[in-house]
C-alpha cells in the first residue's frame, strides 16, 4: 500500500500540534490513506518539541524532529522532506490554515497519476490590509520575476517521491519551495482551497520579514534586478549626452549655466544610481558568497525515537 507523508514545519506551535495530529490523524484513517506525519519544529521556544513527542508516544506514525536553532520556514519544509518516506509527500502548515479536506482530493489526483499537486488558494482568509498589501505586492513582483503566476500559489502541495527526489538533490541552499515545484516541471494538477483562520497562535511573518523573503527569493530565482543596473546606466547615458550636449552649446554662445545647482544635482543624482546599483550587485556577491560557503540549510538536535539512522547535526540522506 502506498504511503503518505505530510510534512509540517512548526515554529513556536504548541498549541496547534495535538489538535493538527488528531485532525489529520482522523480524516486520513477515514479515507483509509496510511499516512506518517513529520513534524519539524524549527527552534521553537514554547515547548513545540515536547508537544511533537508526546504526539508521537501516542500515535507512532507521528515522528518529529527539532533544530538546533530558528532556521526558517523554508529548511522546514526540507528537513521535513528528507525524514518523509512516502511515495507521495504533501507539504502543509501545522496551523490548519491549509484545509486537511482538501488531502483526500491531493491524494486522489496522484493515484490517478499526478506527479505534482498545486493547492491553489481561492481565497486568502481574512488577512489584515497590511498583510494583504504587502503580500499582494509582494506576489506582484514574485510572478513578474519568475515568469510564472505565483498569486494564488503556496506552500500546500503533494510532490511525488521522484519529484521530492529531484529537490533533494538541488545543491543550492537558499531554496524558494513553492516556485522550485513549478520549476521541476513534472505532470501538474491543482486543487483549490480556502485558507482557513488560524485557531491559536498567531503568523509568524511581519512586514519586514515578508519583504526580506520577497527580496532574497526574487534574486534567488532571477537576475532581472540585475539586467535593471544596465537599463539604469543607459538611461543616464542618454541623459548625460542630451545635458552634455545642452551644455556645450550654451558655453560656446558664451551664455553657460551659473552656479553650482546643476553640478550638485548631478552628483546626486549619479551617486544614488551608483550606490543602488552597488546595492543591487553586492546582494547577488552575498548570494554567491552564501552558497560558496556551503553550509547546510539546518541542523537537526533532537528527532523521535521512531526515526531512524544517524540524522543528529547537519543531516543529508545518502
Ligand atoms: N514557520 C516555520 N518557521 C518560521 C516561521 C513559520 O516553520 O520561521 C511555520 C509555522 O509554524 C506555520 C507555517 O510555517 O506552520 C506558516 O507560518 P504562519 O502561519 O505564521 O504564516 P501565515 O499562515 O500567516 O502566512
Ligand atoms: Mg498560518
Amino acid at each position: 500500500m502506498a504511503l503518505l507523508s505530510i510534512v509540517l514545519p512548526a515554529y513556536n506551535e504548541k498549541q496547534n500540534i495535538a489538535n493538527t495530529a488528531d485532525v489529520l490523524s482522523k480524516l486520513l484513517s477515514e479515507n483509509e490513506i496510511d499516512y506518517e506525519m513529520v513534524f519539524i519544529s524549527d527552534g521553537s521556544r514554547d515547548g513545540t518539541y515536547e508537544e511533537i513527542v508526546k504526539a508521537s508516544e501516542e500515535n507512532p506514525r507521528i515522528k518529529g524532529a527539532e533544530f538546533s536553532r530558528n532556521f526558517g520556514k523554508e529548511a522546514g519544509i526540507f528537513a521535513g522532506l528528507e525524514l518523509a518516506t512516502g511515495d507521495a509527500v504533501i507539504v502543509m502548515d501545522c496551523d490548519l490554515q491549509h484545509p486537511p479536506s482538501a488531502i483526500p482530493e491531493m491524494w486522489r489526483l496522484w493515484q490517478n497519476g499526478a506527479e505534482v499537486v498545486e493547492g491553489i488558494k481561492s481565497s486568502r482568509g481574512r488577512e489584515s490590509l497590511g498583510y494583504k498589501l504587502s503580500a499582494g505586492l509582494f506576489y506582484k513582483i514574485m510572478s513578474k520575476l519568475i515568469k510564472m503566476d505565483m498569486s494564488a500559489s503556496s506552500d500546500f502541495k503533494l510532490l511525488d517521491r521522484k519529484v521530492v527526489d529531484v529537490l533533494l538533490a538541488l545543491p543550492e541552499r537558499n531554496t524558494f519551495f513553492r516556485a522550485l515545484s513549478f520549476w521541476a516541471g513534472f505532470r501538474t494538477e491543482s486543487v483549490p482551497y480556502e485558507v482557513q483562520e488560524r485557531q491559536f497562535g498567531e503568523s509568524k511573518w511581519s512586514f519586514w520579514s515578508l519583504m526580506k523573503y520577497a527580496v532574497s527569493n526574487a534574486t534567488s530565482f532571477s537576475t532581472l534586478p540585475l539586467q535593471l543596473v544596465t537599463v539604469m546606466g543607459l538611461v543616464s547615458i542618454l541623459f548625460s549626452v542630451v545635458l552634455a550636449i545642452q551644455t556645450m552649446v550654451r558655453f560656446l554662445m558664451g551664455n553657460s549655466v551659473e552656479g553650482f545647482t546643476t553640478v550638485i544635482l548631478l552628483i546626486l543624482i549619479i551617486g544614488g544610481f551608483l550606490m543602488l546599483s552597488l546595492g543591487i550587485i553586492g546582494h547577488y556577491i552575498a548570494r554567491i558568497y552564501e552558497e560558496v560557503k556551503g553550509r547546510p540549510k539546518y541542523i537537526i538536535s533532537r528527532v523521535t525515537d521512531n526515526i531512524q539512522g544517524e540524522i543528529i547535526g547537519s543531516w543529508r540522506k545518502k
